[in-house]
């Protein structure tokens, strides 16, 4: 099932190179120690649910999982595409990274983001989640994780105002306000398949008299899916979108739905 998910994305041939050229500028000194202190001391294991829903089987203790950091670094990448589909069961379906182990771990060390290191490392060779690739396209294109165009987004509030407005006189989402208070964001599912909550919304707002507006162009999705395959230049893009549209509306604040 792992490897039929990965399809879309799968290279035949595994790149050394670019797993090096990855890794290394991340090896700081953050990250370089915290492979290298670990002393297995196995306090983090029981602190994970996926150990404990295996019934203690030891391959879930936190700090085994991120084993394969210290091994592609000693074999400078040269691993094939059977080693990274192991790579990719465990960071997938054996990690969430919520981060509790490292509240545990006496020395502080974040298995999430190391976990988060290899899904990026990963992703440098096609390996993701078909539907986070399809999204990180998406996002690529249109800004969005749906690919609704501007035009859509801009008809949907229209029409989100209109239906809302029926229920409450006077009822306005006001699209690009400059000098709003605040500017809002959506999960782009919103108007794809629930603009419902676009509408309930709104009438908060409205009944609590509050200074609000919508941006028309890119930044009005506050998603960033990008971030759970370790895609930091698409997630760096999204959230410059949202900031950018923030500046050009001059609003004090920005408020998220998530
Ligand atoms: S608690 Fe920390 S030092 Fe101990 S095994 Fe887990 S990650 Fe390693
Ligand atoms: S971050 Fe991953 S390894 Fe650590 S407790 Fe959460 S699920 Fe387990």
């Amino acid at each position: 099932m792992a490897e039929e998910e990965t399809k879309r994305g799968l290279v035949d041939k595994i790149d050394p190179a670019e797993i090096m050229t990855f890794l290394r500028p991340k090896m700081g000194a953050r990250f370089k120690t915290w492979v290298e202190i670990c002393t297995h001391c196995g306090m983090c294991a029981n602190t994970c649910h996926f150990y404990n829903a295996h019934e203690g089987n030891s391959q879930m203790i936190p700090s085994y999982k991120v084993r394969f950091i210290r091994d592609i670094l000693r074999k400078k990448g040269k691993v094939d595409r059977k080693y990274l589909q192991k790579v990719y069961e465990t960071v997938y379906y054996e990690c969430n990274m919520c981060r509790r182990c490292t509240l545990f771990c006496p020395f502080g060390i974040d298995i999430a983001l190391l976990i988060s290191l290899l899904r990026g490392l990963l992703f440098t060779q096609g390996m993701a989640p078909e539907g986070l690739i399809r999204a990180i396209e998406n996002y690529k294109r249109t800004g969005n994780q749906m690919a609704i165009s501007d035009e859509d987004w801009v008809e949907t509030i229209e029409w989100c105002e209109e239906e809302t407005a029926d229920e409450l006189q006077d009822l306005k989402i006001p699209i690009d306000k400059k000098g709003a208070r605040i500017m809002y964001t959506v999960n782009a599912r919103e108007p794809k398949f629930y603009p419902q909550d676009i509408m309930e919304v709104a009438k908060i707002f409205h009944v609590a008299g509050e200074d609000w507006t919508v941006p028309s162009k890119p930044g009005w999705d506050d998603t960033n899916l990008s971030m759970f395959v370790g895609d930091l230049a698409t997630s760096k893009m999204l959230v410059e979108n949202t900031f950018k549209r923030a500046e050009e509306l001059e609003v004090e604040k920005i408020a998220i739905t998530e």
